[in-house]
């Protein structure tokens, strides 16, 4: 289990992280959202010990993170850092080597990781020839090469595609399976949203929401109804509840109170003959950091 407890870094005068704290059990996948300057990369690399900390304790199974763990991690940097003059085994058998692994153990783990990623081809390349996208999925396979047990992930998915997007997360799924606990950081929250079990948003190096994302949804009693068919915008305003209603191509988002509302939609929707569509959702993260920090995340 990775914990950060009251962690503080300052540069020169600048708080760039304020006091953070979470945890990353076994097995959990573990998001660190912000927008730029937030603190996402300074956090990394303290967690690594490649930047000291102003305060705070960071551990990992009980331990400081030093040389004698490093064997166990695994690090995705935001800046692409490949020998690109060396070909993939090439650069393979150097950074496995650095984590101990032999030469039978780099070689089958590569073959595998490169069908995974769908560029079997590319083993004797070198990795300047390759192209931006694939230079990532190679310096991704060099992350896992060893089986982390501490994963970190600094913007995985910046740049690709969504078909490549899909392929890293099968993967990450796959080490979130064998128990690796997984920290990913990104700016996007629809990543997060779909992907961690917990998360942490940064401003500015503050928390300002954390926790298990399905007691942060169930936590929060705003819910928003569904519905697609025929029904009045401006009669559905009416029922008292309804915090706001919205409509497109025909399915109206209705955002309401807490979950007794539900019945009084229900009631005013059931004599009507043409609803295909009636279906409660927990609030989006958005809506939730839009509530607790008074203005949208995504600007
Ligand atoms: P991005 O999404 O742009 O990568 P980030 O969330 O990773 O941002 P950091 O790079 O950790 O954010 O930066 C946090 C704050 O610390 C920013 O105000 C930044 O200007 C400052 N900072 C980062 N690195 C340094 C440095 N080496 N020296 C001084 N200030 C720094």
């Amino acid at each position: 289990m990775l914990k950060v407890e009251n962690v503080t870094k300052y540069y020169g005068t600048n708080k760039a992280v304020d006091n953070l704290n979470f945890e990353v059990k076994d097995g959990e996948i573990f998001g660190l959202l912000g927008i730029n300057g937030a603190g996402k990369t300074t956090t990394f690399r303290m967690i690594t010990g490649l930047l000291d900390k102003t305060e705070g304790n960071i551990t990992f199974d009980g331990k400081k993170i030093d040389y004698n763990v490093t064997d166990k991690i695994g690090f995705l940097t935001e800046e692409r850092s490949l020998l690109t003059k060396l070909t993939v085994i090439e650069q393979a058998k150097l950074y496995g080597g650095l984590k101990g692994l032999t030469e039978t153990e780099i070689n089958e783990r590569l073959d595998y990781l490169l069908e995974r990623l769908e560029i079997p081809e590319y083993k004797t390349r070198k990795i300047k020839e390759l192209s931006k996208g694939n230079q990532q999925k190679i310096q991704f396979i060099m992350a896992i090469l060893n089986k982390p047990k501490l994963l970190i992930l600094d913007e995985p998915f910046s740049g690709l595609d969504p078909i490549n997007i899909e392929l890293f997360k099968s993967l990450i799924m796959e080490l979130k399976k064998d128990g690796t606990s997984i920290i990913f950081s990104s700016h996007r929250m629809d990543h997060v949203e779909y992907f961690c079990d917990a998360l942490v948003i940064l401003v500015k190096g503050r928390t300002v929401l954390e926790g298990y994302l399905k007691e942060i949804k169930e936590g929060f009693r705003k819910k928003n109804i569904i519905i697609e068919g025929s029904v009045n915008e401006s009669e559905l305003k009416k029922i008292k509840g309804v915090l706001k209603v919205e409509e497109n191509k025909g399915v109206f988002t209705v955002s309401i109170e807490n979950n007794n509302v539900v019945s009084s939609v229900f009631d005013y929707i059931k004599n009507k003959k043409d609803i295909t569509k009636f279906v409660v959702e927990e609030p989006t993260l958005n809506e939730i950091f839009i509530e607790k920090v008074g203005e949208s995340y995504e600007k």
